[in-house]
């Protein structure tokens, strides 16, 4: 199937980077349970929640510091590097990607990105390097040096919108694939999982490789039960 197509377009959710050590948020005993992202309402409206939030953040980062690419995501970058696919989706927020060599503007983040910081008024870039010992040092969550506004992870939150110029770009790409190939993602995230579906009804081949069951395997042209890093491995 990869043979025969003209336009791959990945998209790729939390099995991906499980093999790099990134904890997959929905699994048994994973960190995310007892640190929790914080929901958006309560982020913007309470200085506590925000603490709060900025602690857990901080203590997952930890869980996952040092996590590399690994085969699945170097076989995606090089669909890529090869000119065979215009662009990767994800709902990744790990920055594995970008670390696997795709450049930014190939990437469509649907959530955000967990590696940096924005202001929630103006939008300015925070850096983490630079937040992280000042909350430490302070217990103060941080603020805009620009605006004064509510600085927040670069990551969409539980009731957070969506980033409208990202899920242009994902339609868009998802327009152009003749086969559009998930690769560890459980598809219960919407409107996130709409993607595959809106391939698939547009004419693409739909593959999809995940360890678990997903309710659009019936829709697949192909599915993969296997580990992703062994099973794009050849492609890498
Ligand atoms: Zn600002």
């Amino acid at each position: 199937m990869l043979d025969c197509a003209s336009v791959i377009v990945g998209f790729t959710g939390a099995g991906i980077s499980t093999e790099s050590g990134v904890p997959d948020f929905r699994s048994p005993g994973s960190p995310w349970m007892v640190n929790k992202p914080i929901p958006f309402d309560a982020f913007v409206r309470s200085r506590a929640a925000r603490i709060e939030a900025w602690r857990r953040k901080f203590t997952m980062d930890d869980h996952f510091a040092g996590a590399g690419p690994n085969r699945g995501h170097r076989a995606l970058a090089r669909l890529i590097a090869d000119g065979r696919s215009p662009g990767l989706i994800t709902q990744n927020i790990d920055n594995l990607h970008q670390a696997s060599g795709i450049p930014d503007d190939r990437i469509v983040e649907l959530h955000g990105n967990g590696t940096y910081a924005t202001c929630l008024t103006c939008g300015w870039r925070h850096e983490l390097a630079a937040i992280r010992p000042a909350f430490e040092a302070s217990g103060e969550p941080p603020s805009c040096i620009m605006c004064g506004g509510v600085v927040k992870s670069a990551t969409i939150s539980f009731g957070q919108a969506m980033p409208q110029a990202q899920m242009l770009r994902a339609h868009d790409l998802t327009m152009r694939a003749d086969l559009f190939l998930v690769a560890g993602s459980s598809l219960v995230v919407f409107p996130a999982a709409t993607f595959p579906v809106i391939a698939k009804r547009n004419g693409a081949k739909l593959v999809i490789i995940n360890r678990e069951p997903t309710e659009q395997d019936v829709i697949a042209d192909l599915v993969v039960r296997a580990e992703i890093g062994a099973a794009l491995a050849p492609l890498a």
